[in-house]
C-alpha cells in the first residue's frame, strides 16, 4: 500500500509569533517544528504500514528544501519525503497550498493520503477537504479510528453522543484527529538511518504548474489582522498550610465547583 503523509511545518509553540508589515507570519527555520497534529498523521500511516506493507511518503509545501524535522518525520519510521518548495510559493493561501499538494500527489502516486486535523499555526482545517475537491477523491475527515479492509476504509469520527462510522473504497484522502493514536519516538536507529533516506525537492515547474497558480498572485484570501490573546491567568499561591485548606475549599464554594 502506498501511503502519503503530508505533514507541515509550523513555528514552535514556545516561541513568540510575530507577523511582517505583509500580515504574514515570520517563519525561522530553527524556530519550526512538525505541526503537533501531525505526528498523529505520521503515525497512523506508520501504522497502516504495518499491517499491511507498503511504503510511507512524507509530502510538505515548505519554505526549507530539507529541515530537522523532514527528517524527524523519516526518523520516526517513514521510507523517504518529497518536499515541494519554490520562491513562488510565498504567501499561498488554503486553496493554492491544495492544489499544490494535490499535484504532487498525482505525482507521487498513492492508495492513500492522511492529512491532521489542522495546524498549530493557521489552524484553517480545510486544506484535506481542498486537496480531495483538486484530486476528486472521497475525503473521511477526522478519523478517531481508521481500518483498511481489502479496497474499504472505514473510518469512526466523534459525533455529539457516540460516533459516525463512515467508509469509502481506495484510493482517497483521510484526516485524522489527535484521539486517534499516541505518536512514537523516534529511536536512535531511526534518527541513524533517517540521514541516508531519500528527500526529492519539486519546484512548481515540475509539478505542471505556473508561478501564478501558487503562492500571493493567486491567493483569495488576505489577512487583516491578528492579536494575541493574555495567557495570564488569575492565580493565587498559598504559602504555608495555616488556613490553605479553609481558603481552597472557599474558592471551590465559591465558584460553584462543590
Ligand atoms: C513558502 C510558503 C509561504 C506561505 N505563505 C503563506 C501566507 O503568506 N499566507 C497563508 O495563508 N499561507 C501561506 N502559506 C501556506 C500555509 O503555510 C498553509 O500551508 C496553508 O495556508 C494551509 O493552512 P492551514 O495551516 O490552515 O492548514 P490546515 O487546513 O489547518 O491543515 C490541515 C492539514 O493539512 C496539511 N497541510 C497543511 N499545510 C500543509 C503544507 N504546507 N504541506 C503539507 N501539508 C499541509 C497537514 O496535514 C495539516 O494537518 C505558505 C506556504 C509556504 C510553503
Amino acid at each position: 500500500m502506498k501511503i502519503v503523509v503530508c505533514m507541515k511545518e509550523t513555528p514552535s509553540t514556545e516561541v513568540k509569533k510575530e507577523l511582517g508589515t505583509d500580515m504574514r507570519l515570520v517563519r525561522n527555520p530553527q524556530d519550526a517544528i512538525i505541526n503537533p497534529f501531525d505526528e498523529y498523521t505520521i503515525e497512523e500511516g506508520l501504522r497502516l504500514q504495518e499491517k499491511h506493507g507498503g511504503e510511507v511518503v512524507i509530502l510538505t509545501m515548505s519554505p526549507a528544501q530539507t529541515t530537522d524535522n523532514i527528517r524527524k518525520a523519516m526518523a520516526m519510521g517513514a521510507d523517504r519525503a518529497v518536499v515541494v518548495a519554490d520562491p513562488s510559493l510565498a504567501g499561498s493561501d488554503a486553496l493554492a497550498t491544495g492544489r499544490v499538494l494535490a499535484a504532487a500527489l498525482q505525482k507521487i502516486g498513492f492508495d492513500i493520503v492522511l492529512f491532521g486535523q489542522g495546524t498549530a499555526d493557521s489552524n484553517g482545517g480545510v486544506v484535506p477537504s481542498i486537496t480531495a475537491e483538486y484530486l476528486q477523491l472521497p475525503l473521511l475527515s477526522l478519523a478517531t479510528k481508521l481500518t483498511i479492509d481489502g479496497e474499504t476504509a472505514v473510518i469512526e469520527r466523534s459525533a455529539e453522543v457516540g460516533y459516525v462510522k463512515v467508509e469509502a473504497k481506495l484510493p482517497l484522502v483521510v484526516s485524522v484527529s489527535k484521539s486517534i493514536n499516541q505518536p512514537r519516538y523516534p529511536s536512535m536507529k531511526g534518527i541513524m538511518s533517517a540521514k541516508k533516506k531519500p528527500l526529492e525537492t519539486l519546484t512548481l515547474a515540475d509539478l505542471g504548474l505556473a508561478a501564478n497558480q501558487a503562492g500571493s498572485a493567486a491567493a483569495h484570501d488576505k489577512v487583516l489582522a491578528a492579536e494575541s490573546v493574555s495567557t495570564q491567568r488569575k492565580r493565587e499561591i498559598f504559602v504555608g498550610n495555616d488556613g490553605a485548606a479553609q481558603r481552597i475549599f472557599d474558592f471551590l464554594s465559591d465558584n460553584k465547583i462543590i
